[in-house]
C-alpha cells in the first residue's frame, strides 16, 4: 500500500520509493494483539453474551438448517446430537455455510431454475467454493539464550520451493509480543512452526505428536539458524486448524457471490465469515458487523 505515492515522492525511483516506505513501517508494525493472547476476546465475548442472556454452546455441531413447517419466517436448526433449536433470525458463521443454506436454498422457489435455466435443474450456488486447508500450529517452548538476540526478528515465511524445511512460516512469538516475553521470563522463548499449505501433500505432515515435534525442532533450528537440542524444549503444543485460510480464486469469489444474494432473499438470514469476506481479521469483523446490521 502505497507505492505509487511514495514512487511520485522518490521521483519515479522505485527503490528508493520502497526504502522510504520500509522504514516508515519496520517489521510488525503492522500488527496488533491482545496483551495475554487473543483468546481473552472470546472470553469476553461470551461474558456479554451471557450476561445479556444469551447462551453460547461450544463442541456444539449444527447439522442441518432448514425451513421451519409450520412457520414461514422461522427456521430450525438442527444439532449433532439431534436436539432442533428454532429460531426467526439466523447469522451463518461457519466455513460450511455453504452445505448448511443448500436445503433452505433449494426449499425456495427461485431455486428450481438452473443456472443454465434449465427447468428442474437446481442451481447449486455453493458449487467452486474453497474448502481451505488443514493448517497445523507446534508452538515450542525453548530455553535458549541463543535466541535472546531474535536471529530472524519477528519471523520469516518460507518459500515453497525451499527443500531442507516442511513448515511454511515460524513466529517467534516472544521477539513479537512483549507480554508474552515477560510471562517466559529470561532466556526463555515461545516459537511457533506452521505447517499445511493449501493444495499440499497431507502426508508430509506428521500425525503422530512426537514426530510433529522433532520435526518442529529441527525446522526451527534451520530456520532460525541456532542449533537446539532436544532438552531445551520445555514445553509443546499442536493445534489443527481445519477449512482454514480459504484461496480466494475467481471461482470461489463467484460462488460467494451466489451464496450472498441468495442468502439475502431468505427473510431473518445473514452469512459472514472468512469463507465470504477474506481471510484476516480486518475483513472478518466489519463483514459480521454488516451482517448483524441486516437482522437488527
Ligand atoms: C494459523 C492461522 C493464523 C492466522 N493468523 C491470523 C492473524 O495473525 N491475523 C488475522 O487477522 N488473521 C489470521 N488468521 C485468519 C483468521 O483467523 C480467520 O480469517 C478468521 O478467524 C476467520 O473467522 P471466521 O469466524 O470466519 O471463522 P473461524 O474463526 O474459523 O470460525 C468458524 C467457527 O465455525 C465452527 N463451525 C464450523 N462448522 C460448524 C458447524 N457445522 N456447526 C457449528 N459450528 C461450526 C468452527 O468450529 C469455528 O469455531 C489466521 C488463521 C490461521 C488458520
Amino acid at each position: 500500500p502505497g507505492l505509487p505515492a511514495a514512487l511520485r515522492d522518490a521521483k519515479g525511483s522505485l527503490a528508493r520509493a520502497v526504502r522510504s516506505l520500509r522504514a516508515a513501517a519496520p517489521a510488525g508494525s503492522a500488527v496488533q494483539g491482545v496483551d495475554g493472547g487473543l483468546h481473552l476476546l472470546v472470553d469476553a465475548l461470551v461474558a456479554d453474551v451471557e450476561a445479556h442472556g444469551g447462551e453460547v454452546r461450544t463442541r456444539t455441531r449444527v447439522t442441518e438448517v432448514r425451513p421451519a413447517g409450520d412457520d414461514p419466517t422461522g427456521y430450525e436448526v438442527v444439532l449433532a446430537d439431534g436436539a432442533v433449536l428454532r429460531a426467526s433470525r439466523l447469522v451463518l458463521a461457519t466455513p460450511t455455510t455453504g452445505d448448511l443454506l443448500r436445503p433452505l436454498l433449494a426449499a425456495t422457489p427461485e431455486a428450481s431454475d438452473g443456472p443454465d435455466d434449465v427447468p428442474g435443474t437446481p442451481a447449486d450456488p455453493t458449487d467452486g467454493l474453497d474448502e481451505g486447508a488443514v493448517v497445523t500450529l507446534v508452538t515450542l517452548v525453548l530455553r535458549s539464550t541463543a535466541l535472546d538476540a531474535a536471529p530472524r526478528g519477528t519471523g520469516v515465511l518460507v518459500a515453497q520451493e525451499a527443500t531442507d524445511v516442511t513448515a511454511k512460516a515460524l513466529t517467534h512469538g516472544t521477539a513479537k509480543w512483549p507480554w508474552l516475553a515477560r510471562a517466559a521470563g529470561p532466556g526463555r522463548h515461545a516459537v511457533r512452526l506452521s505447517y499445511g499449505r493449501a493444495g499440499d501433500d497431507a502426508s508430509a505432515v506428521p500425525a503422530d505428536k512426537d514426530a510433529l515435534v522433532d520435526l518442529a525442532l529441527r525446522d526451527a533450528a534451520v530456520l532460525l539458524g541456532v542449533p537446539l537440542p532436544a532438552d531445551a524444549v520445555e514445553g509443546t503444543a499442536v493445534v489443527r486448524w481445519t477449512q482454514a485460510l480459504p484461496r480466494p480464486s475467481a471461482a470461489h469469489q463467484a460462488a460467494v457471490t451466489e451464496v450472498r444474494s441468495a442468502a439475502a432473499a431468505l427473510p431473518g438470514v445473514a452469512v459472514c465469515g472468512a469463507w465470504a469476506a477474506g481471510n484476516g481479521l480486518a475483513s472478518v469483523v466489519p463483514d459480521a458487523q454488516a451482517a448483524a446490521r441486516t437482522l437488527l
